[in-house]
């Protein structure tokens, strides 16, 4: 029998309650099939949100079908998504895991990955060139398919490492890992997905990637980077800044 932990880690639950009442609760995701969430996290990485979410909706407009995006040309493809960052090998990307999906499948669809356990559906999409971690735990947890995964974008990943919960050489993958180690068991998925909005949001008003506002911060007391910035007289104050809900 394993033996009980000597104690529970309740960080994460303190930082989740206490950047909620700070920054109140993130917009609700409007939630997505696993295939279009795969084709925004695809096309997302790099970009901001606002511009991410826009790429989508015209891609939906132009195309009017996955099927016809997947069969249009690689210059085509890579014109309607010119606004995200590295378009070109993201076009090649793209088009090439839609018509694998389609014959592996056969059909352009994810839904058979409702049957899958979470580590088989992940270990499935990070097959596909231009698909890592960050993609696989969006498209598992921000989708339809609405499992337990915390995705670590940039900000999560810099939030994290400030607070010392990793090492500053930490990758996307240890830190999920460590994370979800943290993370109470009994947070339903939709609760990882308000954890990562809402450490998102904090990267992106307070605990900025030049200028973090530590003398503002609601996690100071808990965070040896804000600890060490203040020993050094070194903290920023300033404005917050709104923000977006991405996917
Ligand atoms: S105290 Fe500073 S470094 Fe730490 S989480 Fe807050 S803003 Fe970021």
């Amino acid at each position: 029998m394993l033996a009980a932990p000597l104690f529970t880690d309740t960080r994460l639950e303190e930082i989740h309650r206490r950047l909620l009442a700070h920054y109140d609760r993130p917009p609700v995701r409007e939630v997505w099939d696993p295939l279009k969430q795969f084709i925004y996290s695809m096309l997302s990485s790099r970009t901001k949100t606002e511009i991410s979410l826009e790429v989508i909706r015209r891609l939906e407009e132009r195309f009017g079908s996955w099927e016809n995006l997947r069969d249009a040309s690689i210059p085509e493809i890579e014109d309607a998504i010119r606004a995200v960052t590295f378009p070109e090998p993201k076009a090649i990307n793209l088009k090439t895991a839609l018509e694998e999906i389609t014959r592996r499948c056969g059909s352009l669809s994810l839904e058979f990955l409702k049957g899958y356990r979470t580590d088989k559906i992940r270990l499935w999409l990070e097959r596909f060139d231009g698909v890592g971690v960050k993609t696989s735990a969006a498209v598992v947890n921000f989708s339809t398919l609405r499992r337990r995964a915390m995705c670590v974008d940039s900000h999560h990943l810099r939030v994290t490492q400030r607070l010392g919960f990793v090492g500053r050489s930490a990758d996307a993958r240890e830190t999920e890992s460590r994370l979800m180690a943290m993370a109470p068991v009994k947070w339903p998925p939709e609760m990882l997905d308000e954890h990562h909005s809402l450490i998102k949001i904090h990267g992106q008003q307070l605990c900025t990637k030049n200028h973090p506002r530590c003398v503002a911060c609601p996690l100071l007391d808990l965070c040896p980077a804000g600890a060490g910035a203040w020993e050094k007289g070194v903290m920023g104050a300033g404005q917050a800044k709104s923000t977006k809900q991405g996917h």
